[in-house]
């Protein structure tokens, strides 16, 4: 060996132990964040913290619950999520037919049954700075998360067209299952030509006269086998290279839609009195913005063939983190995914039963922030004037709901929450939009979930749509008088 090699094989040498040397280096700070100690000096523990309550959430829970660690749910603003809004679903494993609110029922009650606290708030921000990691409520509390789920799927696309908020809950919709009854021996469009579209158009069919499928393109993208249903729905039509440019009312309701051909390149007034849109989804990941890296649409990616993110304990599944697949059988199949990769953390980083048992103690316990008061349900105009001259100096909330309206189902924690806060100054009341028709008429409520805050009598304010805890009581607040 001449001395030039004997200098390759030393430099050879030199790189190779000082590679080493960082890697060990790299592997004794990640260990050091990541110390079990850490968990001793903070309050309000969560081993797993799942947020998100749609089939990956629930499945997540699941199984960090099942892999023996105490497992949290944050269960968001919408419940549920999107199942809740389907009706029929063909492909759920093991079923020939199933509703979306039943698979959500079940794995909801599997998810209770293995011991997942399931709390009602929704998570502002999620601090990573150090471990474990800061995830703040709505409610004011702050979890200190030991691993983390993110599974909180995305919500409906809007147009971006005018007209459109200005008529949001005047004719313009993205929830047919909720508002297709308001819809009786009306005209409608749907747009959009994905599976979404011709459920919603098919969702539509009992209750509307006519209803037309607006497609940008020159096909739509929807399942071969979910077009083929639409044959046998005679009132169901197609319209292709259309896309909508503008939504037209008389200042109260939709009247029509200014429609553009790409085709012939020609527009024209389409007359229409009900909007539904089912153009896609954007992905509900605002709240992890700094803790965790999204791509440019806020789509999370999970990756080491596992549902990590960019940040070490912390997983995602379902929707949020899936832009190709996007069935409720591949959420929960994440969902099953992510509880068992926060389990396996916790057990690579020393959560063993004895240190489980020492921070019992410690646990968050939801408590007092989740205490809500029962709400008095009225079925006519008759029984309202009555409360109205019972009350004369309280203002009047009520809440227009209907059977099939999810998202007032989801609503009603937070009205009840309101309820309890507002007690000494409002009387809250619920009313059936469909069974008593004759109060929903008199108030023009067109949507559900819609608000309206009656003083003496007269319409003080209205809201149609779905309002958080936060959002009401910040929302009821405006209508109180200055003290
Ligand atoms: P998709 O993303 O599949 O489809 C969105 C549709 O909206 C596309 O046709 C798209 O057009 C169109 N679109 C987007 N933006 C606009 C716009 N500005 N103007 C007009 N049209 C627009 O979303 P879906 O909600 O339909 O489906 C999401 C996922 O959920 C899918 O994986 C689907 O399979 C699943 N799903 C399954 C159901 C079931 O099995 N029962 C029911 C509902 C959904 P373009 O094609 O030109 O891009």
């Amino acid at each position: 060996m001449n001395r030039n090699q004997r200098f390759f094989i030393f430099l050879v040498l030199l790189l190779v132990s000082g590679l080493g040397y960082c890697f060990a280096r790299r592997e004794l700070t990640t260990t050091d964040s990541f110390a079990i100690a850490n968990i001793f000096k903070k309050q309000n523990i969560a081993p797993v913290l799942v947020v998100g309550s749609g089939p990956a959430g629930l499945m997540a829970a699941t199984y960090g619950s099942r892999g023996g660690k105490d497992t949290f749910l944050i269960e968001g603003n919408k419940p549920g999520g999107l199942l809740m809004d389907t009706t029929e679903v063909a492909n759920w494993p093991g079923e020939t037919m199933i509703q979306g609110p039943q698979i959500i029922e079940k794995l909801r009650a599997q998810a209770v049954h293995q011991k997942v606290t399931i709390i009602s708030d929704q998570v502002e921000r999620i601090d990573t700075a150090s471990w474990p990691y800061a995830v703040h409520l709505e409610n004011g509390d702050t979890i200190h998360a030991l691993t983390i789920v993110i599974a909180t799927g995305a919500s409906p696309r809007k147009l971006g067209v005018s007209g459109e908020e200005q008529y949001w809950g005047g004719g313009v919709t993205s929830c047919a299952v909720c508002d297709a009854p308001f819809f009786k021996n009306e005209e409608v469009v749907v747009v959009g030509g994905g599976d979404s579209a011709v459920e919603e158009a098919i969702q539509l069919s009992p209750f509307a006269k006519k209803i037309t499928i607006l497609v940008r393109k020159g096909q739509m993208r929807a399942a071969q086998s979910m077009q083929d249903r639409l044959k046998e729905y005679p009132k169901i039509s197609v319209l292709y290279n259309v896309e909508i440019k503008k939504i037209v009312g008389d200042l109260e309701n939709v009247t029509g839609v200014e429609l553009y051909n790409n085709r012939t390149q020609k527009s024209e007034l389409f007359a229409t009195s009900g909007v539904f849109l089912a153009v896609g989804h954007i992905p509900n990941s605002g709240f992890v913005k700094g803790a965790i890296a999204t791509d440019e649409e806020g789509y999370i990616a999970v990756r080491d063939n596992r549902r990590a993110t960019s940040t070490p304990g912390i997983f995602a599944a379902g929707d949020i983190a899936d832009r190709i697949y996007r069935q409720a059988g591949t959420s929960a199949g994440s969902g099953i995914e992510a509880g068992l990769d926060a389990v396996q953390f916790l057990d690579d980083h020393g959560y063993s039963n004895q240190i489980a048992a020492q921070v019992q103690s410690t646990l968050y316990n939801p408590g007092a922030s989740q205490s809500q008061a029962e709400l008095l349900e009225l079925k006519s105009m008759e029984e309202l004037q009555q409360l109205i001259s019972d009350h004369p100096d309280k203002r009047i909330v009520v809440d227009f709901w209907t059977e099939t309206c999810s998202s007032c189902k989801q609503m009603l924690p937070s009205f009840r929450q309101a309820a309890t806060e507002f007690a000494d100054d409002m009387v809250f009341v619920s009313i059936d939009a469909d069974e008593a028709s004759d109060v929903a008429d008199s108030y023009s409520i067109m949507k559900v979930p819609t608000l309206i805050v009656l003083k003496n009598g007269e319409i003080e304010d209205k809201h149609t749509g779905f309002l958080s805890s936060q959002q009401l009581s910040e929302y009821l607040q405006t209508v109180l008088p200055e003290a």
